[in-house]
């Protein structure tokens, strides 16, 4: 009788075991979460750290494109301060050009002056010459040599003229002198003038061309390092772009048992209805969001049900990326995905019904504060989750 029982009993646990071995789904989910969990916490943390790396370089970018537009401020300025100055030089060039006229007609008339100054002291040389060799050419002779008052009269007031004509002379010659050392001294002081006017433009011009050729260099090396930076951060993007496709392949393998449960889903934080994060594109389109954030004040360790009845097909207890989070399978290739938990209440292989207790809300792995990420993936590819509620 005692044997018996037992007998019946071992049997009975003979059956279960070879029912549970003949269910293969769940066989193969159960070796699914040892396969997948390390590989999936090696290509999380990588994730996370090109994250870090690629925010790094986008701060790097937006220094230089800073750096960049006050650069470019910087020779747009210099850009009008050499407008002025060539201004200030054409002015200058004018000045000299003048310069150079007003000279070359002083020196003209400095070597007429001169001619005539050599050609009046010819002429007074030779008078001198001329009353010496006719003698005594006093007012006396003239009187004495004159026949009668009227020749006396006549030769005094030709006396008088060749003495007023040799005073006009040297009157000339002084005048002539006077005036040669005026237009000297001018023509000295323009020659200055202008060799000083001609410094100053070639001093503006170096200035000029020492700041622009350094504003240039500014400008090329900032557009070399812009240019490497961006693509850093394609090289960056490309490498993320290729470990999310490595999670979405690990989705598309698992195991998906039995037709689709269906239905509307369960929202799976009671009382708390806000979207912090929607579906799709954010941050200006440099993340693509595969799933929808749900949070609110007190959410920090609250309930997370099941949006539907299924099998749990994958469980992770990581730290970074997703951090502590589960999937679950409600056939036909849907699951969902709940992420950041605080606490996880299931196990791979367990039965949940729609609106059951899996997890709870927390900020475990790659975020910010307590909330659910939510995901809903058919066949491994993620869907708008507001398409599945009634919402
Ligand atoms: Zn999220």
């Amino acid at each position: 009788m005692r044997s018996n029982k037992i007998f019946k009993k071992l049997m009975a646990l003979l059956l279960c075991l070879a029912m549970v071995l003949t269910v293969p789904g769940l066989h193969q989910l159960a070796y699914a979460d040892e396969d997948y969990s390390d590989e999936l916490a090696d290509l999380n943390s990588q994730y996370d750290e090109l994250k870090k790396q690629q925010d790094a370089v986008q701060q790097q970018i937006n220094k230089a494109s800073n750096d960049k537009a006050a650069a470019l401020a910087k020779k747009r300025n210099l850009n009008n301060q050499i407008s002025l100055t060539q201004d200030q030089i054409k002015v200058l060039e004018d000045k000299i050009a003048v310069l150079t006229e007003s000279i070359a007609e002083k020196e003209e008339e400095i070597s007429a002056l001169e001619a005539e100054i050599a050609e009046n002291y010819d002429q007074y040389k030779q008078r001198l010459v001329a009353l010496y060799r006719a003698g005594n050419p006093t007012a006396l002779g003239v009187v004495l040599g004159a026949g009668n008052f009227s020749d006396f009269l006549m030769q005094s007031e030709m006396l008088k003229r060749m003495a007023g004509h040799d005073q006009d002379l040297l009157d000339s010659l002084a005048a002539d002198k006077a005036d040669l050392e005026e237009k000297k001294a001018a023509l000295s002081s323009e020659k200055e003038e202008q060799d000083a006017s001609k410094t100053e433009v070639e001093s503006l011009k170096s200035q000029l061309n020492n700041q622009l050729s350094q504003t240039n260099t500014q400008i090329h090396n900032i557009s070399a390092l812009e240019a490497e930076l961006q693509a850093d951060k394609a090289a960056f993007q490309k490498k993320m772009a290729a470990i999310q496709a490595e999670i979405d392949d690990i989705y598309s393998q698992i195991q998906s048992n039995g037709d689709y449960v269906g239905g509307v889903l369960a929202w799976p934080v009671p009382g708390f209805k806000t979207i912090t994060s929607e579906f799709g594109w954010r941050f200006g389109g440099s993340d693509y969001h595969t799933g929808f954030d749900i949070s609110g004040g007190g959410v920090n360790g609250k309930s997370i049900v099941a949006a539907n009845s299924g099998t749990v097909a994958f469980v992770k207890y990581g730290t970074t990326g997703y951090g502590r989070y589960l999937i679950v399978d409600h056939g036909g290739g849907y699951t969902t995905l709940y992420a950041h938990c605080s606490e996880i209440l299931v196990e791979v292989g367990d039965y949940v019904s729609r609106g059951e207790a899996i997890a709870k809300v927390g900020s475990t792995g790659w975020s910010t504060g307590p909330h659910l990420h939510f995901e809903v993936r058919v066949n491994g590819v993620a869907k708008n989750p507001r398409n599945y509620f009634n919402m």
